[in-house]
C-alpha cells in the first residue's frame, strides 16, 4: 500500500519540484505552464489506465490483463491475483457440481430439487423419464403444473410428508411410482421418485395367491367338516371307542375353517380398491350387538359392561366396524381368565371418537406391543390356539381402522390387563343432541 501511494504521488512531487526550479530560475508563468501541462498529462495517463481496466472487466480473461504503469501496475497485479483465486475456486466448484450431477444421474431413482415455490430447480434423467419432465424446458416451472395427479398435488400441498405416496404413472401405463418429498434448507424440497412396479406386482401375486388358496380350501373343508358332523350325529355310525377322535377332527376342521375365513377377510380388505359405502352407524345398537356376542362367547365367565355416549355418532362401513369391534371384544374375553371384567366404551376424547375395550386379563409385555398387528404374531401361541385364535384378528382390525382413517392404540400392563382403543378422527364423527346412554 505504502508503495502504491509513493508510486501514485512521485510524478506529482517531481512536477512540483521542476516547476519550482523553473520559477526560481526563470519566471512564474513558465513554471505554471509546465505545471499545468504536466498535470494534464498525469490525468490523461490515469484516464487511459482506467479505460483499460473497464475494458478488461467486460472480458475478464487473465491472459488479457494489462500490466499498467506506476500505481496502476500494483492495481492490476492485485486484481490479477484475486481473479486467479476466484478462477481456481470456480473450477473446484464446477467440478464438485459436475461430480454431484454425474452421481445423481447414475442413481436408479428419480431426484428433483424444488425451491420454496415448488418450482423445479434441477432434476436427474431418471426423474425426467419417470415424471415426464425436461430440464431444458421445465426448469423454473411449478411441478404441480407438470405432474397433474390429484393425489400428488394434495400430497405436495399438505406441507407434511411423513410417508411416501404411490402413483400410477400416466406416461408409462402399468408403472407404479413411489414418491417421497424430503424438505431441506430454507423451504426447499427434495423429491425422490422410485419405480416400485415389480414390488407391487409381487405383492399383488402374494395377495392373489392367499385369496385363491383360501378360496380353494374352503369347499373341501366344508365337505369334510360336514361329513364329520353328520357321522357324529348319526346314531351308531361311529363306535364309541373312536368318538373322541371324531370330536377332535371336528374341532380341528372348525379351526381351519375359522383360519380360512380370516385369511379371506384379510385378502378382501387388502384387495379392496374402494371403501364400501359410508353410512351413519347406529353405534349404540352396534355396541349392544357386540356386547351380546361377547356375552355368549364368555358364557357367563366374565362381567361385561358397556358405556356409550349416544350423542356421538360415527360414519363408516357397519359390517367392517362390527367385525373390528367384535375382534377386540373377543380377544379381551379370550385373554382374560374366568371372573375377569371387560368394559366396552364409546366416547369422545378431544376431537377424536374412541371405541375401547378394557380388560383386567393377562396383559401383554411392552416388547410385544408394536408387533401385535403383524399377521400370525402371537405372544403365547398355545394360549391363542387353545382359545380358538388364528393370529390374524388384530391385522384385520388394523386394516379396517386404516380404511376408516382411524388408528389402534394399545395400552397394557403384564398381569393386570389391557386396553385396546380404536381412535377415529373428527371427520368420521357426528354429534347429536340426545341424552347420555349408560
Ligand atoms: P389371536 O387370534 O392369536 O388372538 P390376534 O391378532 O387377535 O390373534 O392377537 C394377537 C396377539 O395379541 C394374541 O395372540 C395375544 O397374544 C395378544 N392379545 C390380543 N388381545 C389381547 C388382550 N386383550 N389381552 C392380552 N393379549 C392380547
Amino acid at each position: 500500500m505504502q508503495d502504491i501511494r509513493w508510486r501514485a504521488f512521485w510524478f506529482g512531487f517531481v512536477l512540483i519540484f521542476i516547476s519550482l526550479v523553473i520559477w526560481a530560475m526563470d519566471n512564474a508563468i513558465t513554471a505554471l505552464s509546465v505545471f499545468a501541462v504536466g498535470s494534464v498529462l498525469y490525468l490523461i495517463s490515469h484516464l487511459y489506465w482506467l479505460h483499460r481496466l473497464l475494458k478488461w472487466f467486460k472480458n475478464p480473461e487473465l491472459a488479457f490483463m494489462p500490466v499498467g504503469l506506476g500505481a496502476w501496475e500494483e492495481v492490476f497485479a492485485a486484481i490479477y491475483h484475486e481473479q486467479r483465486l476466484h478462477n481456481r475456486s470456480q473450477t473446484q466448484l464446477t467440478s464438485a457440481l459436475d461430480r454431484f450431477r454425474h452421481a445423481a444421474s447414475a442413481l436408479p431413482d428419480g431426484v428433483v430439487l424444488l425451491n420454496g415455490n415448488d418450482q423445479i430447480e434441477w432434476c436427474n434423467p431418471k426423474a425426467e423419464k419417470q415424471l415426464g419432465l425436461s430440464m431444458k424446458t421445465d426448469a423454473g416451472q411449478q411441478i404441480s403444473y407438470l405432474v397433474r395427479h390429484t393425489s400428488f398435488i394434495e400430497y405436495l400441498q399438505a406441507q407434511h410428508y411423513p410417508e411416501p405416496i404411490k402413483l400410477e404413472s400416466l406416461r408409462q401405463p402399468g408403472t407404479t411410482l413411489e414418491i417421497q418429498i424430503v424438505p431441506f434448507g430454507l423451504n426447499q424440497k427434495l423429491l425422490l421418485c422410485r419405480d416400485i412396479s415389480q414390488l407391487e406386482k409381487l405383492e399383488h401375486m402374494r395377495r392373489d395367491f392367499i385369496a385363491n388358496v383360501s378360496h380353494e380350501l374352503r369347499t373341501p373343508l366344508t365337505v369334510v367338516g360336514g361329513f364329520i358332523e353328520t357321522l357324529i350325529d348319526m346314531d351308531g355310525a361311529i363306535p364309541d371307542s373312536t368318538r373322541g377322535y371324531f370330536a377332535m377332527m371336528q374341532e380341528q376342521t372348525g379351526r381351519m375353517r375359522h383360519l380360512i375365513e380370516d385369511l379371506l377377510t384379510l385378502s378382501q380388505l387388502e384387495n379392496a380398491q374402494t371403501m364400501p359405502e359410508d353410512s351413519e352407524i347406529d353405534v349404540v345398537a352396534l355396541l349392544h350387538m357386540v356386547m351380546h356376542e361377547g356375552q355368549s362367547l364368555s358364557n357367563g365367565k366374565h362381567t361385561l359392561t358397556l358405556e356409550a355416549d349416544s350423542t356421538l355418532g360415527l360414519i363408516g362401513a357397519t359390517e367392517e366396524l362390527h367385525s373390528a369391534f367384535g375382534n377386540l371384544v373377543s380377544n379381551a374375553i379370550r385373554y382374560t381368565p374366568e371372573g375377569g371384567e371387560i368394559h366396552i366404551f364409546w366416547k369422545s376424547r378431544g376431537p377424536y371418537g374412541i371405541f375401547g375395550v378394557r380388560d383386567n386379563g393377562i396383559g401383554i409385555d411392552q416388547k410385544h406391543i408394536d408387533r401385535l398387528t403383524e399377521r400370525f404374531y402371537r405372544v403365547d401361541r398355545s394360549r391363542s390356539r387353545e382359545t380358538g385364535g388364528t393370529g390374524l384378528g388384530l391385522s384385520i382390525v388394523k386394516h379396517i381402522l386404516t380404511r376408516h382413517q382411524a388408528r389402534l392404540e394399545i395400552e397394557s400392563d403384564l398381569g393386570n390387563g389391557s386396553t385396546f382403543s380404536a381412535v377415529f378422527p373428527k371427520e368420521r364423527l357426528t354429534h347429536k343432541q340426545t341424552a347420555l346412554f349408560q
